[in-house]
Order: structure tokens, then sequence, then C-alpha cells
């Protein structure tokens, strides 16, 4: 059951000078002021605030009315189907729910702008999806939220994510479902050749900079990871490359990041349209302004949507581009 004593978030964290000098130096560079609203909510974990995406295949009528009570609001409009969000105006935070093998789960807390690359990809009933970077599975499990695909692919590379993108889907998904979803652990970037034209639609949350979590890396951690920061480019070009190969032509393709940085974001995508002429981006203008009252999104983004946190709604890191096959 839920509990209703909620825990604060945003344990005390070390910044990582490193990586502040790094973001502020390229961010304040591509981003202007904007930079510095998102600055000043990414320093200060204490603002974060937290999505309850709920499980419908757990209804609970108690977690319902708590999330009421403490006057939580719906992020996305009530009739617009079965996926469900909830979103506070505050930082506070539901207790995470431990995993049982054989229980299932009633929620899944998440930074609710990952819901975003989802929403992109508009996954129907019946639809063959690959999730091509999976672990540990929020997006996969918010994918079976919003319909019930004919099959669901999860891949992830890295073993131990692997191990962890299982047991979440274990704790959220009923048996009932385990022949439409099945788990990979292969390097994404084959996919293009063992499963080519297999799928209705791909998304492809790439491995990237995450700019949240990196500001807060020791410091030989955060080191490592900006001197590896440059070849990330190169494998998210890849991997969205693998993805538009795995799908048949009128399919379509969704790339998310959770970092601002334009090297990883709108590059990659421009890339892709240049090297790939049957590809073609589509507008996500519409889903922006759908959801402007929760997300505050960057005005100059180009080749996609990109949102970017504030104070008060402190969604994002995101990046979301979405491209049709011909
Ligand atoms: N989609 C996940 C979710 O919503 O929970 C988050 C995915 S995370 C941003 C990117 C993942 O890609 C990491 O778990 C990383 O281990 C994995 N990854 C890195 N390189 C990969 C590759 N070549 N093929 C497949 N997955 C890879």
């Amino acid at each position: 059951t839920v509990q209703s004593n909620q825990v604060k978030s945003g344990q005390r964290k070390q910044l990582c000078k490193l990586v502040l000098d790094h973001f502020d130096k390229q961010y304040s560079e591509e981003l202007g002021q904007l930079w510095t609203t998102a600055r000043e909510v990414l320093l200060d974990p204490r603002c974060w605030q937290y999505g309850v995406m709920l499980n419908r295949f757990s209804e609970s009528t108690e977690l319902r009315q708590l999330l009421q009570t403490q006057d939580y609001s719906s992020l996305l409009p009530q009739d617009s189907g079965s996926l469900q969000c909830f979103v506070h105006q505050s930082q506070i935070r539901f207790p995470s729910q431990k995993h049982q093998p054989g229980q299932l789960k009633q929620y899944y807390l998440l930074n609710a702008a990952s819901l975003l690359p989802v929403l992109a990809l508009g996954v129907r009933d019946g639809d063959r999806v690959l999730d091509l970077c999976s672990a540990p599975g929020g997006k996969a499990v918010a994918i079976l939220q919003s319909a019930t695909p004919g099959l669901l692919h999860c891949n992830e590379l890295d073993c131990h994510r692997w191990k962890w993108l299982a047991e979440t889907l274990e704790s959220f998904i009923p048996q009932a479902l385990n022949d439409a979803v099945k788990v990979f652990n292969l390097d994404g970037r084959l996919f293009g050749q063992i499963e080519a034209g297999a799928y209705d639609k791909v998304l492809v949350d790439a491995p990237c900079s995450n700019d949240r979590s990196w500001l807060f890396a020791a410091p030989q951690q955060g080191a490592l990871w900006l001197q590896e920061r440059s070849k990330l480019p190169d494998l998210q070009t890849e991997l969205l490359s693998s993805a538009l190969a795995a799908i048949r032509p009128g399919g379509t393709v969704v790339y998310s990041t959770c970092t601002l940085s334009r090297a990883e974001n709108s590059a990659v995508v421009e890339r892709i349209l240049t090297s790939c002429p049957n590809t073609e981006l589509q507008d996500l203008g519409g889903l922006a302004r759908s959801l402007s009252h929760h997300f505050t999104f960057d005005p100059n983004s180009k080749f996609g949507i990109l949102i970017v946190p504030e104070k008060g709604r402190t969604w994002g890191p995101m990046f979301v581009a979405k491209l049709k096959k011909h």
C-alpha cells in the first residue's frame, strides 16, 4: 500500500566543478539566458519535482484518492488515453516502491519530461515496437501504459542495466503480456541489420551526457565522462541510423536525449537527414503546444523540441525529434 508519509527530495549532493565549468561555457553560448534558468534548477536538487506514473495493470483507488487529497494534477488531459501521470507544483516525492517478485507496483516515479518521447512515438494497439536503449525501462513501461503493442522489444547493451530492465518490466507488466514483451541484450547498432524493416515504431532514447547527474559526479568520474563526451554524437548517429533501418517504409523513429547539448541533439538529427534522403522530419509543435502549461521549451531548438528546466516546472532537460521513413 502507499504510505502517506512522503519524503523530501534532494539528499546532499556534491557538485562537480569541472563539469559545471564545461557546461557554463558550452550552454551559455548555445542557450544564452535559458542556460541561467536551467542552471538554477540543475544545481539545486531540493527543488526537483517528480511525476507519478500510474500502473494501469495494478489500479489502486487508494492511490488516486491520496494524489487528489495532496493536490496532484494530471499531466495529460484525463480523456487522452490510458497513460496517466500526476505532477505536483512542489518538490514533494512519493516513496519508491520496493521490487517484490510476483507483485506488481502501483506507480513509477519519473521526471515527467520523460513521457514526451513516448507521446511523440504515439504507439497504437497492435504496433510492432522496438525500444532500442531501454534500461532501466521507464519509457517501456510508459509505452505499455499508453497502448497494447503487438510486440515490444526492449534492448539494452549493458548487462547490469539489462537485468535492471528485466526487473522493471516484471514489476509493472502482468505475465499475460510476456509473449508480446521481449528483452534483448545486444548492441543497438546491430538491429538495422538483424531486424531490417521489422518494426512500425522505434524509440532511440540514446546514451548521452546526462546533464542532471553529471553535475554531481565524483571528480574523477566527471573528468572521465567529459573526456569520452566527444564520442557520443557518433554513437548516437549510428544508433539512430540503425533504428531507421529497423523500421518498415512509412514507420517512425523517435530520437531523445536528456542533455541540452546541441552536438547530441539537433546536430545528430541534421546529420541523419543529410545522409538518409528517404527520411523526413515530423513536426512536434502541436505536441509541444499541448503541454506548454507544464513544460518550458527552447523557442530556438532546431530539428526537434527541447524541454528546459525552470523553477516551479523543473522537468527536463529532454530533447525529442521524430523521423518518418518513406
Ligand atoms: N530508455 C531508458 C528509460 O526510459 O528508462 C533510459 C535509457 S538511457 C538514456 C540509455 C541507455 O542506453 C543506457 O542504459 C545505456 O546503457 C544504453 N546503451 C549504451 N550504448 C548502447 C548501445 N550501443 N546499444 C544499446 N543500448 C546502449
